[in-house]
């Protein structure tokens, strides 16, 4: 569906019936497809013909969605995988041995910094985590001559760090690197980052994508533009034959596929992280609306901001909205038309306001969950990165202090008024 534009994208691609087809991408709820020649079965297996054969790998309701995700992102294929963490396990793993190394930004969501700094150095892979904001030479100096890969968020979870991608992309390419980027919180609706050089895009579904908290889910798409060839002794996994597919190498049989190809008949094969058909399903559904719920998060969060930033009670704002923003003249770059739903903010009174703050919300609740349909806050020292030590903390964007508030798509005027009177409560 590549000439339409990204609304229409969201409602309709993937899934094309054919005559008397379902309208609705029907949910393939099999392990398992029905072949009539043992030798087609056995071509399968070979990945000398396409088909299905076995949910793990290949499922045509996941693929749909995957196409769908793909052709938003620009990308050139795609695959889905159980969880955002699986969707960057796969990606880095895809490419690396033991004894590579990675690099990575700091400001990352904590469950990646943890996979990054603690389980990949377990499986021989070092990463070296640098402030994304640091300079061209800075960050060049973190690379090693066993270096894989570039990694960034977009816009990082909780930090809020908008990428400069270019610089990203031009520092990656610079070292012979593909740069793989996290886009979960600006989605495809606000920010492409294949048309600013990113070469792989990873999507936690769970978030925007699905919209409403029921399916966790994630996603990895291949821009097909990275030269694994042109670095092949890099990349010996991708250009050099795999003895458990007969000696298939990747590069020269699927050419701009092989990435993803890779993933799947080997990574997927092995590891297995599906997502279920029935989950995708779901994740298509949130998908046909991404485009009008983006805008009205976007719309609700710099309402919200501009509420807080006019507050006494609140010490610090963090939305890149915001004309006196760190990130706003970046955000104008990547994002003309907005963010993401999430914003962050500190009261004055510090940790203990926050929590006070926090209990005394009504409408928004705590959990730990971001970007969905529903208000939502949460306490990441006191959460989701309450593993990570005080210095982790700081070198990844959190202060102590930090409330991060995932402004939901009700009426934002309900939502300020809570939060008014939760600031009431905690100040009086
Ligand atoms: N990437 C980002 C930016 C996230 O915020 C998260 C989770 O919060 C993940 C990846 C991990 O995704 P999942 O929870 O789907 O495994």
């Amino acid at each position: 569906m590549s000439n339409y534009k990204i609304g229409t994208k969201c409602v309709q691609s993937g899934w094309t019936p054919k005559n008397g087809e379902a309208r609705v991408l029907p949910i393939f709820q099999s392990t398992t497809f029905k072949y009539e020649d043992s030798d087609q079965m056995g071509r399968l297996f070979d990945l000398e013909e396409s088909g299905y054969f076995y949910t793990r790998l290949q499922n045509p309701t996941n693929d749909c969605v995957a196409a769908k995700i793909c052709d938003l992102e620009g990308g050139y294929a795609a695959m889905l995988l159980s969880s955002g963490q699986a969707a960057n396990f796969y990606a880095m793993f895809n490419i690396c041995n033991a004894g590579d190394h990675i690099v990575s930004a700091s400001t990352i969501y904590g469950g990646t910094f943890n996979l990054f700094g603690v389980t990949l150095k377990k499986l021989g892979i070092e990463c070296t985590f640098v402030d994304p904001d640091a300079s061209e030479e800075e960050i060049n100096a973190a690379f090693r001559p066993n270096t894989k890969a570039l990694f960034a968020e977009t816009i990082a979870n909780p930090a809020l760090v908008v990428l400069d991608v270019e610089k990203f992309a031009n520092i990656a390419h610079s070292h012979g690197v593909p740069l793989i980027v996290d886009n979960t919180f600006p989605t495809p609706i606000n920010l492409r980052p294949i048309e600013w050089g990113a070469d792989i895009v990873i999507h936690s579904t769970t978030k925007y994508m699905d919209g409403h908290a029921t399916s966790v889910g994630g996603c990895i798409v291949d821009s097909g533009n990275f030269d694994w060839d042109k670095y092949a002794d890099k990349y010996p996994g991708l250009t050099t034959p795999d003895e458990s597919y007969h000696g298939i190498v990747y590069t020269e049989k699927f050419g701009k596929g092989a990435f993803i190809t890779k993933a799947t008949v080997q990574l997927m094969r092995d590891l297995g992280s599906i997502p279920s058909p029935f989950n995708c399903f779901l994740l298509n559904i949130g998908l046909e609306t991404l485009h009008l719920r983006v805008k009205q998060h976007c719309e609700n969060a710099a309402k919200v901001a501009e509420y807080l930033n006019n507050n006494e009670n609140v010490a610090w704002v963090n939305h890149a909205g915001l004309p006196d923003n760190k990130y706003y003249s970046l955000a104008q770059k990547y994002m003309k038309n907005g963010t993401c739903g999430v914003i962050s903010f500190g009261l004055k009174g510090g940790r203990d306001a926050a929590k006070k703050f926090m209990d005394n919300l009504k409408l928004a609740a705590i959990v730990t969950h971001v970007a969905d349909a529903r208000t939502c806050v949460l306490h990441p020292a006191s959460h989701t990165h309450r593993q990570l030590t005080d210095e982790q903390l700081v070198e990844a964007g959190v202060q102590p202090d930090l409330i991060r508030f995932s402004v939901g798509i009700e009426d934002v005027s309900d939502i300020i008024a809570d939060i008014e009177q939760a600031l009431e409560k905690t100040f009086a």
